[in-house]
């Protein structure tokens, strides 16, 4: 239920988030005491001290989910067990949702109504997919001659690890915690440093549902801290990433140059929208462009920033876009009434407006948006008209509000522009020829190929990219569960007379 602008401040005021780290089931301080400040991105407000865990920290927050994982508390748990303790934590999540809501929109300058979408729907649904996921996850037995029986099983892998991005941080903590955790790992997790806060408290309510003391650990810090350290660490067997394609390519390194963990990588992306010659241009359509590109104010890896649009439609697609867009209201993100809230940070405001500075340089026209002059970070929704596929703004992920509008002379010209890139996260299609549609589905090199809509799919669908926006791990879905399971085959010589 939406609540009020007045109701959401009303909770604000009423918040005192906890910065501490969780390890073995307890709040503490970092082991060396340092703290880093996280703040409000919309006012510069100073939320809480943040617990600035580093090394020693990752190592007892290892040492406890290595001890409980040995006990066989959660491990080796009836799986009947974990399911009831992550059903309750997704109902403690839906009970908690506006505390939640408010605390995350705090910390990101996301907006609230989005907020509510994804601590009421997204988050706790993935808690009770992967509990339920818990008892029917099953392995095989292989065909054999009558002289042996060979069994194919699942294990839990052990320790995971998960180091998360700021842009959608507690479905980011969701997708990595629920499926560990069902299968039976015990898990160190390190929320992005500029928005611990959500994690934290959902860990309190894991704590309260009864996840046994261990089993999870949130270790706040820095990539170069806290992030390297589970990298690096040798005693966790396999992390799963979420953030950009540089960091990810470390997670690779620190793998080599310690134990071979596995890796799992969910990376950036350059996404096109194509608009072929035949599709129908309603508002279906331009709602589903606006969104795609503006959606959590630009900053999503599968933002559809590159529009690849069929010449004879360009003119029209431009001018309703446009129309659409001035439709957006920037401002208070605990506002129901706003549409796109904050850019994450200062830095990453800078970032962005170099982005819009170069669209210009380069010739493309900009027909709307740039600076804001709200005070906190805002950048207007920006669109560019005439941009071409050379140019940096076309190139390069933004990671804001920055749509490029591309014109293409044929839909072989736009799957040619929309493959050349290194990222393969997503695409989103439309068109009226079914034969054009699955052409182009099965030649786009991505990992979610959307048609005549946008989406990323659903809890049941994976979620991943092909090229440098992903390794073969797969977020979501029953593909997940593969991070954090090892298999053992188990080969029984039986006796055949
Ligand atoms: P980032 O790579 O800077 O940071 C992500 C995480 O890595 C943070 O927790 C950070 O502290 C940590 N980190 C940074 N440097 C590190 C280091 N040297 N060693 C270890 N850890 C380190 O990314 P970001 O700015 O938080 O997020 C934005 C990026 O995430 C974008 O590129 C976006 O496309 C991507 N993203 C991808 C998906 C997906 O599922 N594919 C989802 C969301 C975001």
């Amino acid at each position: 239920m939406t609540l009020s602008h007045a109701e959401y401040q009303a909770i604000a005021a009423m918040l005192t988030p906890n910065g501490q780290a969780f390890i073995d089931g307890q709040f503490c301080d970092a082991a060396d005491g340092d703290r880093f400040e996280t703040t409000n991105p919309a006012t510069g407000q100073i939320l809480a001290e943040v617990a600035h865990c580093k090394a020693a920290d990752v190592d007892r927050a290892v040492a406890a989910a290595r001890r409980v994982f040995n006990e066989g508390t959660w491990s080796r748990a009836e799986p009947e067990e974990r399911k009831e303790v992550l059903l309750k934590v997704a109902q403690l999540v839906r009970e908690h949702t506006h505390e939640l809501a408010v605390l995350e929109s705090l910390d990101t300058g996301k907006t609230i109504n989005d907020c509510i979408d994804e601590i009421g729907g997204e988050v706790p649904n993935f808690f009770q997919w992967y509990a339920e996921l818990a008892d029917k996850t099953f392995g095989k037995i292989a065909p054999t001659g009558p002289g042996a029986m060979a069994l194919i099983t699942k294990e839990p892998a052990g320790i995971a690890g998960a180091v998360l991005p700021w842009n959608f941080p507690l479905v980011m903590a969701a997708w990595k915690i629920a499926p560990s955790l069902a299968v039976g790992c015990s898990a160190v997790i390190k929320p992005a440093e500029q928005t611990p806060l959500s994690t934290i408290r959902l860990a309190e309510l894991m704590r309260e549902a009864g996840v046994p003391d261990g089993v999870i650990n949130i270790v706040p810090g820095f990539g170069e801290t806290a992030g390297k350290a589970i990298g690096l660490h040798n005693d966790i067997d396999t992390v799963s990433f979420t953030g950009s394609t540089e960091v990810g390519r470390m997670f690779m390194r620190y793998s080599g140059d310690s134990n071979l963990k596995g890796v799992g990588l969910e990376m950036g992306g350059k996404s096109p929208f194509i608009v072929l010659e035949d599709a129908r241009l309603n508002d279906d359509l331009i709602e589903h462009a606006a969104m795609s590109a503006f959606w959590n104010g630009g900053q999503n890896c599968s933002a559809n920033m590159r529009q690849l649009i069929a010449a004879p439609l360009v003119e029209e697609f431009t001018g309703r876009i446009i129309e659409r867009v001035k439709g957006f209201t920037l401002g208070d993100p605990l506002n129901p009434a706003t549409d796109i809230g904050s850019m994450i940070s200062k830095d990453h405001k800078e970032l962005v407006m170099n982005y819009i500075q170069s669209g210009v340089a380069d010739g493309a026209q900009m027909t709307m948006g740039g600076d804001s002059d709200l005070p906190g970070y805002f950048v207007e929704p920006t669109v560019f008209q005439g941009v071409t596929p050379e140019m940096k703004i076309a190139r390069e992920e933004i990671f804001g509000p920055v749509l490029g509008i591309m014109s293409m002379k044929t839909a072989e010209e736009a799957l040619t522009v929309a493959s050349d890139t290194d990222y393969g996260l997503h695409a989103t299609v439309f068109t009226q020829d079914i034969d054009r549609a699955l052409h182009m589905t099965r030649s786009l090199p991505c990992g979610t190929v959307s048609v005549n809509g946008f989406s990323e799919g659903d809890i049941k669908t994976p979620f991943g990219g092909y090229k440098q926006s992903g390794s073969l791990a797969r977020d979501n879905g029953t593909e997940a569960l593969e991070q954090y399971l090892q298999t053992k085959t188990i080969w029984v010589q039986t006796a055949t007379d």
